[in-house]
């Protein structure tokens, strides 16, 4: 499944044989805001399949997996990556690709959230850029748990993005890696007291709050600071499941909040096929597809018009 939008196009053309009418979009830059770096086991050995197309990982290293995954992202045109891991992983990514890379600061089902004073300086060096992905629902801990207060004065002060797992995880959570996971903290509205604590603060709903669909809505009129990213809903749910609910998101108005987001996490071909359900979803304009892949991401981490301008210069 290496498909790019390039070859999208050109396969279009050939299936329908009018190769000369179907245009093949000029490379467009990509910002993939939900990205993972994980050592080459960080789900066992052998790694589990993918479960849409039951590929197995075969990597034998940190560095050929991560090599792969920078290979994929190259070949997509993802131009910059918010990748969050332990910060171990993170820092051997960045070491080896510091122009894509952007740490993300990480905790999931085994990882704690590092110290206050010690993400402080993480981000004060350039170490990490955003403070996230933060699984805070597979810990059992609702954003507005008061433990949680320092991080978020922390990334109001400083201006830091936050990114926030929102929604589902694999069926059976709480009985395997997560007792205390609830379906409930996954409500993106357990966001809401945190935004009113903290005006300003720039949220990701990761996940887009799926399937809290009214939910996700209710947030991001209320409040214009909070975005969406698509991560794992575009490759991993079935298709016509994940264009209803971003084209609910796109109908009510919010095709300029919704940024692309892969959830790659031992799995380079995600990348690829989290791209084709975007390049693919026949209700989006062209002019929507390069906010979903580009603009918007480009807006919410505040990118400079001199790194966009590289951005763009990097794909012709
Ligand atoms: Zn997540």
């Amino acid at each position: 499944m290496m498909r790019g939008v390039r070859a999208v196009w050109v396969g279009v053309a050939l299936l329908t044989g009018c190769a000369r009418e179907v245009p093949v979009p000029a490379p467009q830059p990509i910002i993939d805001m939900h990205l993972h770096a994980f050592a080459y086991d960080a789900y066992g050995l052998p790694a589990p399949p993918n479960e849409v197309t039951g590929n197995v990982p075969h990597f034998g290293s940190d560095t050929s997996a991560m090599r792969a995954t920078f290979d994929t992202l190259r070949l997509y045109h993802v131009v910059r990556a918010v990748a969050s891991g332990p910060l171990a992983d993170v820092r051997r990514w960045r070491a080896a690709n510091p122009t894509v890379i952007m740490g993300g600061a990480y905790t999931g089902p085994r990882d704690t959230l590092l110290a206050v004073t010690t993400l402080e300086q993480l981000f004060a060096d350039g170490e990490l850029k955003v403070l996230g992905e933060l699984g805070l629902q597979y810990r059992g801990l609702s954003p507005s748990a008061p433990e949680l207060t320092p991080y978020w004065a922390l990334a109001a002060a400083r201006k830091i993005p936050v990114a926030v797992h929102t929604g589902l995880g694999d069926a059976g959570t709480p009985f395997d890696c997560c007792p205390n996971f609830r379906a409930r903290l996954g409500n993106p509205l357990l966001l809401e007291d945190v935004l009113v604590a903290h005006p300003g603060l720039r949220v990701n709903v990761m996940h887009a709050g799926y399937p809290f669909l009214a939910e996700t809505k209710a947030l991001l009129t209320i409040y214009p600071e909070v975005y969406v990213d698509i991560g794992v809903l575009s490759w991993a749910i079935p298709r016509a499941e994940f264009y209803a609910y971003l084209k609910a998101l796109i109908d009510a108005g919010f095709a300029n909040r919704v940024m692309f987001g892969s959830d790659q996490m031992v799995w380079p071909e995600a990348i690829g096929m989290a791209i084709a359900g975007i390049t693919e979803a026949p209700f989006l304009t062209p002019a929507q597809r390069q906010a979903i892949f580009y603009d918007n991401a480009a807006r919410f981490l505040r990118l400079t018009p001199a790194e966009i301008a590289r951005d763009h210069a990097a794909v012709r």
